[in-house]
């Protein structure tokens, strides 16, 4: 699994708890031997574990081994928040995907009403699923979890991007808008398990810039479902 720090590495520094547990006690890697470290920038270095104390472990770079990867824009996905366990779900299975950034966002048909201090909980523990699913699968970063946000704060705030927006009662299928998502900024937005209120899109349609209501096909995919479809066929065509 990948060693990230949540800060750019500029010298000796220490690693995270967990990690250290990983490194020393599972990997059984001792003082002197070199291990590839990826920092918040994207840049991994070759790394020297200069001292163990107990539980900690610090670390030297030693070498600069890859650049962030050029980037031909980012994804974004936003999505209704869903009941149990299921944005979870989402957020592991979009950060193996390649999602640069997650937006839960609180819809008018949402299961799921978040107080105040159950969206800080839930928002901390989506933030280490994304931060887990992207040592697991060896991404060189780790996806952004923003705040939960109401679909107008959502819209207004990422206005200027252009959005793909499944929605159930369109019949365009997605194929024809992805000519125009191959680069750039782009967000995915999906309903929640009630699916879009007919508020909701026709604001999403007077305030992006740009915006497509697209259909995933004839059935009615879970909104889990839906999200992983999306993104799919999107980094697909952006050559992941
Ligand atoms: N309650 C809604 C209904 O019965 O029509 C279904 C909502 S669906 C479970 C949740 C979300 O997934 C939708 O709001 C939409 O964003 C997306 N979705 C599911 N199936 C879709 C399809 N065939 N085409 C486009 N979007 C779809």
């Amino acid at each position: 699994r990948k060693i990230f720090t949540d800060f750019p590495i500029c010298g000796t520094f220490e690693l995270s708890a967990d990690d250290a547990r990983h490194v020393v006690l599972v990997l059984r890697h001792t003082v002197g031997d070199t291990i590839p470290v990826t920092d918040v920038t994207g840049t991994t270095y070759e790394c020297f574990i200069t001292r163990i104390e107990g539980h900690s472990a610090y670390l030297t770079p030693a070498k600069k081994l890859s650049e962030p990867a050029a980037s031909v824009g980012t994804v974004t996905l936003a999505a209704g928040i869903l009941k149990g366990d299921k944005f979870d779900w989402v957020i592991q299975k979009a950060t193996e995907l390649g999602v640069s950034r997650i937006v839960p966002v609180q819809m008018e048909y949402c299961v799921v009403k978040l107080d105040d201090k159950r969206q800080k909980s839930r928002l901390e523990r989506w933030q280490r699923l994304a931060l887990e699913g992207a040592k697991q699968c060896g991404r060189d970063d780790v996806p952004d979890v923003a705040p939960v946000m109401t679909f107008t704060d959502f819209v207004d705030a990422y206005a200027d991007r252009r959005c793909i927006l499944p929605y159930e009662r369109e019949t365009a299928p997605l194929s024809e808008a992805c000519r125009d998502v191959r680069t750039g900024d782009v967000v995915i937005a999906i309903g929640p398990e009630g699916g879009y209120a007919e508020k909701e899109i026709a604001y999403a349609g007077q305030h992006f810039a740009w915006c497509r209501t697209v259909s995933l096909g004839p059935r009615i995919l879970r909104a889990e479902t839906a999200s992983l479809t999306a993104l799919s066929i999107i980094m697909y065509e952006r050559g992941f």
